[in-house]
């Protein structure tokens, strides 16, 4: 660990000194438990001397986390009140901190944190589902990152990692587990966050595993766009827009009387390798 960063101000300091009141718009709920940041830290494992990407650091409470951790990290911020913050936080990491001012959205985040890197972020709620289904996207496998630890409201968190015949199970958990393995690794109170959101948080961890074989990542997910599109309907009405599902479904022996969520993960993939 560095001087630096054991001489950084407290980050309340920090918010009061540069006015970062929290904005409802760009999904700002504020960590500011050091015990707590470095808890998620350490989810990824040993990051002393890894690469880290942070979607939306904020005043960079789980940014310090992470330097303390030993990571050196790139980091895209879209507020750019924050930027002043993040600099003196760069100066006292010894320049392992990058900072982007951008749009998470819009960024080739790829080319910027390098192959390999380790995505961690407290997510803002209005882009996560978004940008976690675009990282779990793409016909390339294992991806460029080496693993996903994000912070999601506890809701969004259950239905990644959920099980068939939940209420839970559907399109996010199949994306989410079809060539990963996802953990909900830890929950997190409301009252943990500056301001507190109305509802409980949770962190999931994702680490990309062998993809089956012979099964395009496009198909799956128009199989499963479809699939939950009508969750309550059974798969023969709600595929019949999906080209040879319906013959799919009988070569596999799956009854089409049943619902999506009644199907399980390796379901689902023999379904999308049996599309033409
Ligand atoms: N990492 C900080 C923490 O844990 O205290 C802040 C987390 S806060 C939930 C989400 C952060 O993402 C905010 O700093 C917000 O400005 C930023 N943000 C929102 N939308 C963004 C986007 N599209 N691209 C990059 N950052 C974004």
């Amino acid at each position: 660990m560095s001087e630096g960063l054991n001489g950084l101000p407290p980050l309340r300091e920090v918010i009061a000194r540069h006015g970062l009141a929290a904005s409802k718009a760009l999904g700002q709920n504020f960590l500011l438990d050091e015990q707590l940041l470095d808890r998620i830290a350490r989810i990824p494992g040993d990051l002393a001397g890894q690469r880290v990407y942070e979607v939306g650091p904020g005043p960079g409470g789980l940014t310090r986390a992470l330097l303390r951790a030993g990571a050196e990290v790139v980091a895209v911020e879209r507020d750019a009140r924050c930027l002043p913050a993040l600099a003196e936080l760069r100066e006292a990491s010894g320049g392992r901190l990058t900072v982007v001012e951008g749009d998470a959205m819009a960024i080739d985040e790829a080319a910027l944190a390098g192959e390999g890197a380790h995505i961690v972020a407290n997510l803002p709620y209005n882009v996560g589902t978004a940008l976690l289904v675009r990282w779990l996207g793409g016909e390339r496998w294992p991806p460029w990152w080496a693993s996903l630890t994000l912070m999601f409201q506890q809701e969004v968190a259950q239905r990644i990692v959920a099980a068939p015949g939940t209420g839970a199970y559907g399109r996010l958990a199949i994306l989410a587990q079809w060539r990963s393995e996802a953990k909900l690794a830890m929950k997190v109170h409301r009252s943990a966050f500056v301001p507190p959101p109305k509802v409980m948080s949770a962190v999931v961890h994702l680490r990309p595993i062998g993809a089956p074989p012979g099964v395009r990542a496009a198909k799956l997910e128009q199989l499963t766009a479809a699939a939950f599109g009508q969750r309550r309907k059974m798969l023969r009405q709600s595929l019949k827009g999906v080209p040879g599902a319906l013959e799919a479904l009988e070569a596999l022996g799956i009854d089409a009387e049943r619902r999506a969520e009644t199907l399980t993960v390796p379901d689902f993939v023999n379904l999308a390798r049996a599309l033409p």
